[in-house]
């Protein structure tokens, strides 16, 4: 008998897994991907957007185009999962689906609300695509003054990206001739701009950082804003003119309505190689897990990480039900390493390469930044989105 496959969320961990199992089951089983989406982009596209190398009409990729590959795409809104029928309730479809095993990739909600006084006019959400082309014009038409990026809170998807935006920004306003009349500064609540990572890429990231004259404003939590100020719980008082701000995460409220995230926790508990969840034929993977390394380190919220984790989970389901391919006929366990690109402005990128399970503790290394790293980069969206979609 077919089973049925359910995928929740088409973003970076849901695209990938439903393409493993397309490929590698036949068609008696059904792989099936819902989002409230009908699009995808890539979360490094909005540094493009920035930057200028890409545009927003152009880096929107229809989900639609899934069902050419033979995998059923509904665009509509998950609002119950109901981990004792095996259904999924959604906004617009009257009927439930039932699901033989479920893959949650529901990533993370994000919001600036959170924080009184974050105006339109002069503040912009780095992770939302549609604020980026704004920004990009408020950014180039900017006379004198300052431009603060603010990390609200911990954790934040893609720890790299609110430097990448600091070079990119920097980049920007030296191209114009204004470097001279505009600060770039960057305040987070940590001692250390990537908590997650050992003393190798803090020491290199803040000497590059310093060297653009970049400014960086450690321990500092913004508690809110007034007209161009910023106040933080330590007390400071700072003026901005742009505000670039990294907004809260939290997990899609639908999962503390099912049950799925523990009273205890935010996020869902996995096993840190399987990705299974308490509940039986359901795996989470991506941003909406959380996997702790230890007390004070948890894997990031990075897109190749919900791509390694949803090869695990395809490796599993593939081998209960189907017959696999010789690079899925065996269990991949989810192995904690991973790599990003960080975009470091004048076409160059850095390389940071992890291991998070490596026995004698996690390791990251901060690789100088190169021309290569940034083709890569470029290629690694590339590669991707042809996969996919
Ligand atoms: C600026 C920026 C730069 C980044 N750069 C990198 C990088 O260089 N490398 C890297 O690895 N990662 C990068 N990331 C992080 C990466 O984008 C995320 O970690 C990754 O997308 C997580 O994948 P996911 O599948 O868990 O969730 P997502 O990709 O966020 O997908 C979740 C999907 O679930 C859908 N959804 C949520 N709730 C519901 C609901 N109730 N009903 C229906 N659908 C729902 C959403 O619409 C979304 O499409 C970057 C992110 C940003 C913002």
């Amino acid at each position: 008998m077919g089973k049925k496959i359910i995928i929740l969320g088409a973003g970076f961990g849901g695209l990938c897994i439903s393409n493993i199992l397309r490929k590698n089951l036949d068609y008696t089983h059904e792989v099936i991907i819902i989002d409230k989406k009908d699009y995808f982009m890539m979360g490094l596209t909005n540094l493009w957007i920035l930057d200028g190398r890409k545009k927003m009409d152009n880096s929107k990729i229809p989900l639609k185009n899934l069902e050419s590959k033979g995998i059923t795409f509904i665009h509509d809104e998950i609002t119950k999962i109901d981990t004792k029928s095996k259904q999924i309730k959604m906004l617009h479809q009257v009927d439930h689906l039932y699901y033989d095993f479920l893959v949650i990739a529901l990533g993370a909600e994000m919001s600036t609300n959170m924080i009184n006084g974050f105006t339109k006019t002069n503040s912009f959400n780095l992770y939302d695509g549609e604020s980026i082309p704004a920004l990009r014009k408020k950014i180039l038409s900017l006379e004198k003054g300052k431009i603060a990026i603010v990390i609200m809170g911990f954790p934040y998807k893609c720890p790299p990206a609110p430097y990448e935006s600091a070079f990119i920004i920097d980049q920007m306003i030296c191209n114009i001739n204004r470097r001279n009349k505009i600060d770039v500064d960057i305040y987070f609540p940590s001692q250390l701009p990537l908590p997650v990572a050992g003393k190798q890429p803090n020491s290199k990231l803040v000497f590059m950082l310093k060297k653009q004259n970049i400014n960086l404003f450690p321990n500092h939590k913004l508690k809110k804003i007034y007209k161009n100020n910023l106040e933080f719980h330590n007390g400071a008082k700072k003026e901005y003119n742009i505000l670039v701000g990294i907004p809260f995460h939290f997990p899609p409220p639908v999962l503390k309505k099912s049950g799925l995230v523990e009273e205890s926790g935010n996020w869902i508990s996995v096993n840190k190689s399987t990705l299974e969840t308490r509940f039986k034929d359901i795996f989470a993977i991506g941003d909406v897990t959380e996997i702790k390394i230890n007390d004070t380190i948890s894997i990031p919220k990075a897109g190749i990480f919900a791509e390694g984790q949803a090869r695990s989970v395809a490796s599993q389901i593939i081998n209960k039900i189907g017959i696999a391919s010789e690079e899925y006929n065996h269990i991949l366990q989810f192995d904690g390493k991973g790599f990003c690109f960080m975009d470091t402005g004048n076409g160059k990128a850095g390389l940071i390469d992890t291991d998070f399970y490596n026995r004698n503790g996690p390791v990251t290394i901060l690789k100088e930044p190169s021309i290569v790293y940034d083709k890569k980069k470029i290629n690694f969206e590339k590669q991707r989105i042809k996969e996919w979609l």
